[in-house]
């Protein structure tokens, strides 16, 4: 969809107030790439800017949670994250304006970078597992109620909500609503200890960007303090990260043995966001990892 034109002059408004001169929007061209949002490209007399859209009435908060997300790994300065410049509603569509990425091919050593930087990122860390407010992972809320416990937060804040959002909508097996209680007892002995760190929550290869300049840059997170392993076991959901990534993440700060083992167990959750974000084969990749562990 183009972005609507009176849209595209309030944003030129807000540029011109931010920047402190007079900015108007050239055009627009839409970015590809997301899975929820519509996103553009604006070119502007001064430069060029990135904005996300959606509708007001459907949802009317994730982009509130998503630049709170962006200034609280800003603030960890380990990982370069665009700046934010407005956000709002106008006219029905909520948006958030930030600056644009040029797109630039990975150098050489780009994964490494990226490695070594995710180690540092995650010893940012709290004094319990989850945030001081609730977000969302794509569209769904997250909830982030602080817990003393990983496993206890796992499944309290990750796993159940979503099984029963599953069991609701009839996209999960009801053998597996069944097996996911199982598998509640036997997390404990599953996860080494760790202290919370700070997660980009929703690391796959579309939410990150090369750029010219300190990249890699961190977009579209769903920020929460949790157990480093799920941000290691995001990127290993959908591919596209290299071997010198997880070389250098390791090289910086170790993981647990058998973390390899635990990518899975971590992944049941963004499974289940996926599953119920948009249903289809999510469910059979589910019951296959349950299987595996009880
Ligand atoms: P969605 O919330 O719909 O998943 P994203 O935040 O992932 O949308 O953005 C969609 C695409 O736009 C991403 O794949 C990414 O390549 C690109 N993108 C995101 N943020 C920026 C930015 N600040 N500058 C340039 N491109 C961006």
């Amino acid at each position: 969809m183009p972005l609507p034109q009176p849209l595209a002059e309030h944003l030129g408004r807000l540029l011109t107030e931010k920047l402190n001169e007079p900015v108007r929007v050239r055009d627009a061209r839409p970015v590809a790439g997301g899975s929820i949002n519509d996103a553009y490209r604006l070119h502007t007399n001064a430069g060029d800017f990135f904005v996300k859209t959606n509708t007001a009435d459907r949802y009317p908060s994730p982009f509130i949670s998503e630049e709170r997300g962006l200034a609280i790994l800003r603030k960890a300065a380990v990982l370069r994250v665009p700046e934010v410049l407005a956000q709002g509603e106008f006219g029905g569509t909520t948006f958030l304006l930030m600056e644009f990425i040029a797109p630039e091919e990975e150098d050489r050593d780009f994964q490494a970078r990226f490695g070594r930087g995710l180690a540092q990122l995650h010893r940012h860390t709290s004094g319990s597992f989850g945030l001081d407010h609730d977000n969302y992972i794509g569209l769904l809320p997250q909830v982030n109620t602080p817990h003393k416990d990983w496993v206890e937060f796992l499944v309290q804040c990750r796993l159940e909500p979503l099984v029963k959002m599953g069991r609701d909508n009839g996209r999960i097996h009801p053998g597996d609503v069944i097996r996911f209680e199982r598998l509640y007892a036997k997390l404990p002995a599953l996860f080494p200890p760790e202290m919370p760190a700070l997660l980009h929550g929703d690391l796959w290869k579309h939410n990150y960007l090369a750029a010219a300049t300190g990249g890699p840059v961190l977009v579209d997170p769903a920020v929460y303090y949790g157990h480093r392993e799920m941000d290691l076991a995001m990127t290993m959901l959908f591919g596209g990260f290299d071997r010198e990534f997880y070389a250098a993440y390791h090289a910086e700060e170790p993981l647990e043995a058998g973390w390899e083992e635990r990518v899975d167990l971590c992944n049941l959750y963004p499974l289940l966001v996926h599953l119920n974000l948009f249903g289809g084969s999510y469910a059979e990749r589910i019951s296959s990892v349950l299987r595996r562990f009880v």
